[in-house]
């Protein structure tokens, strides 16, 4: 047994190395959408670890799974390969447009994984011309030094000394912008069909469907990022469903394991084929542990009660955060899609949204930001309705706290 040592939120800042900041309590249990710290205060969590609890805190089927699957077989490494990958390979090819899937860890490796494969093709089948990687202001795309650099984030990717190269940024929802630098130099588009980090703000449906059309003209690869919007989230398996544009290569995670880390990249036959052995690889990604959790996951998720249930939760979410905003006059707008929401602060309370996450924490809620104009809701998508509302409680509190300090 493991020596007993009392935990404290200021041991965090003794041992952690320091580039996260987090909440001044600390979590100890987690049910559906409440979760509990050490004193015992109880939370209602709008946030879902970041749009990765998709069934909530241990979920029956996830903690089944990952209990079957923990006394059968843990690791094998990619020598060989696994049943619960295969299984859950199967299924995501069966309900997408993708015929074939390569397993990473996280949402930046699966970005990377498919960033590192347009490349490869771009190279094969047209030659060394085309390399230029093009992305948007504000995307995000995930840490490695890859996809930190395709993110148009500087503040971000600056301070690392060189970074990968042929990479340049575009507004979003801005086609003229993109035209203006596509060429036969282009090798792949990388767009998040709604932009999460960047402050919850979806791309226009002509805006995609114009991604899609250029990246047709130039023989360029479209690669959408549904780390944050895949899985469910949006009231679709996938977002690109409801956009009408399928792009050539998908990069899913967070959501894709419940909460356990899996990430996985989708392709095409025609793509797949240029990721040849021993090209690429990773010592975890396809797990046998987390296939038969994320498994477990989509058999929930992908299913009609789920996925019309985040359509009706989405309603309950925007009705109720208007109401509130009738009495406090501090957001302009509900934005989003299915249960990826994002309030926008209005003027008087512009760059002011972690004051909103604090106040909603002091009050026993879990809330999210997407920059400093925007309080983000990433719920469960089977958050009960009673939740939904005891949760709102809360949130108008938070809210009333912060108006009469602002007053
Ligand atoms: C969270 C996120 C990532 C990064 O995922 P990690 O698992 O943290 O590596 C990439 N893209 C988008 C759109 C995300 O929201």
């Amino acid at each position: 047994m493991s020596q007993a040592i009392s935990v404290t939120r200021s041991m965090f800042d003794e041992v952690m190395v320091p580039n996260y900041n987090p909440a001044n309590f600390i979590p100890v249990k987690g049910e559906g959408s409440r979760v509990w710290d050490q004193e015992g205060r109880e939370y209602v969590d709008f946030a879902g670890g970041i749009a990765v609890n998709c069934l909530g805190h241990c979920h029956p089927a996830m903690v089944n799974a990952l209990t079957e699957q923990g006394q059968k077989l843990w690791h094998l490494s990619n020598v060989l390969t696994n049943e619960p990958a295969i299984r859950l390979a199967k299924k995501l090819t069966d309900a997408t447009f993708a015929d074939r899937v390569y397993f990473a860890n996280s949402g930046a490796e699966a970005n990377e994984a498919a960033l590192k494969l347009a490349r490869r093709w771009a190279l094969e089948v047209h030659g060394e011309h085309k390399q230029q990687i093009i992305a948007f202001h504000k995307g995000f795309h995930g840490r490695t030094f890859f996809t930190v650099t395709v993110g148009g984030q500087a503040a971000y990717s600056d301070g690392f000394g060189p970074k990968p190269g042929g990479i340049e940024h575009v507004e979003f929802n801005d086609l003229a912008s993109l035209k203006a630098v596509m060429s036969e130099a282009t090798c792949a588009v990388m767009i998040e069909p709604m932009q999460g980090e960047g402050g919850v703000v979806p791309g226009e449906k002509d805006f995609l469907k114009g991604v899609r059309e250029l990246c047709d003209e130039h023989n360029a690869l479209l690669i959408f990022d549904e780390v944050q919007t895949g899985f469910g989230r949006t009231g679709t398996l996938y977002a690109y469903e409801q956009s009408g544009v399928t792009p050539d290569i998908l990069a899913s995670a967070k959501a894709l394991g419940g909460g356990f880390p899996i990430g996985a990249m989708l392709t095409t036959n025609e793509i797949a084929a240029h990721l040849k052995p021993g090209t690429h690889g990773s010592t975890y990604g396809g797990n046998p542990l987390a296939c038969a959790v994320s498994e477990a996951v989509m058999d929930v998720v992908n299913t009609p009660e789920v996925l019309d249930g985040v359509k009706r939760r989405e309603q309950m979410f925007r009705d109720a955060v208007m109401a509130i905003n009738e009495k406090y006059d501090v957001f302009t707008e509900v934005r989003g899609q299915g249960l990826l929401l994002g309030a926008a602060l209005n003027e008087k309370y512009a760059g002011k949204a972690r004051d909103f996450l604090l106040a909603s924490a002091e009050h026993g809620l879990m809330v999210l930001i997407a920059g400093a104009n925007v309080v983000r809701f990433t719920p469960s998508l089977i958050i009960p309705e009673a939740d939904i509302a005891e949760g709102m409680q809360r949130f108008e509190k938070a809210i009333a706290q912060v108006v009469e300090q602002h007053a």
